[in-house]
């Protein structure tokens, strides 16, 4: 177990947050927390309540009400311990409701680092038409850079498929919801000096470089 590193990653859709997330935790042995991994396999669960209740908001690419999100989330944080032992969050906190809710949640030990990982709209777009994602375990592949094996996970053996909100009209009003819900968050994390925003363009090895980077800086000022 690394040194406790509780960091949130922020991002429009496509811009890296799910394949940066897995790199962050596993270079600092703490868990991902990704809500919109979390919401797909309830929904693949059957005779599940919170499933139930996500599904028709996910297909329209509209958000899940605070409550059903906060709730759950709360509950991972509860159960990983996660105030001690870091984690890094990505998909939450979407608005300035759910992220005054972390703060409480998380109330005394506070976010370390929020990081935006900022790639122009024309760049995510690009990626989100040929993103495909293994259904198992989450690790994103592309058109372009296939699994090794016929469409199955390299690392779990998964099914590695198109997400069903990875449309084009659902992509659209998804990116519709990060500027209207989400971008007002880097000036409300800016305020309070927990916002660093990094490069999100070029190779996933580069960009996984300028995140540690900016990282170990905040946690050599903790
Ligand atoms: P993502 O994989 O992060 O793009 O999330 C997929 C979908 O799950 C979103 O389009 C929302 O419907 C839902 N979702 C994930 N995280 C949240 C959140 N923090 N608040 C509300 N809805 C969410």
């Amino acid at each position: 177990m690394g040194i406790p590193t509780r960091l949130v990653i922020l991002g429009k859709q496509g811009a890296g947050k799910g394949t940066q997330a897995i790199r962050l935790s596993q270079h600092y042995e703490v868990p991902r927390i990704s809500t919109g991994d979390m919401f797909r396999m309830f929904v693949k669960e059957r005779d599940s309540e919170i499933g139930r209740r996500a599904k028709k908001y996910m297909e329209a690419g509209d958000l899940v009400p605070d409550e059903v999100v906060n709730e759950m989330v709360r509950e991972r944080l509860t159960e990983l311990d996660a105030a001690d032992h870091g984690f890094v969050m990505e998909g939450f906190p979407r608005n300035v409701a759910q992220a005054e809710a972390l703060d409480a949640m998380l109330d005394p030990h506070p976010v370390d680092l929020v990081i935006e990982l900022d790639v122009p709209t024309g760049v995510v777009l690009k990626r989100l038409a040929g993103r495909r994602v293994c259904s198992v375990c989450g690790l994103n592949y592309s058109v372009d850079a296939p699994p090794q094996v016929d469409w199955t996970c390299d690392a779990c053996g998964g099914a590695v498929v198109q997400r069903e909100d990875d449309t084009e009209v659902v992509i659209s009003r998804r990116l519709h919801q990060y500027d209207e819900q989400t971008a007002p968050l880097v000036a409300w994390y800016l305020a309070t000096d927990r916002l660093a925003a990094v490069d999100g363009e070029g190779e996933p090895d580069t960009v996984t470089g300028r995140l540690l980077r900016a990282i170990e800086n905040r946690l050599a000022r903790r």
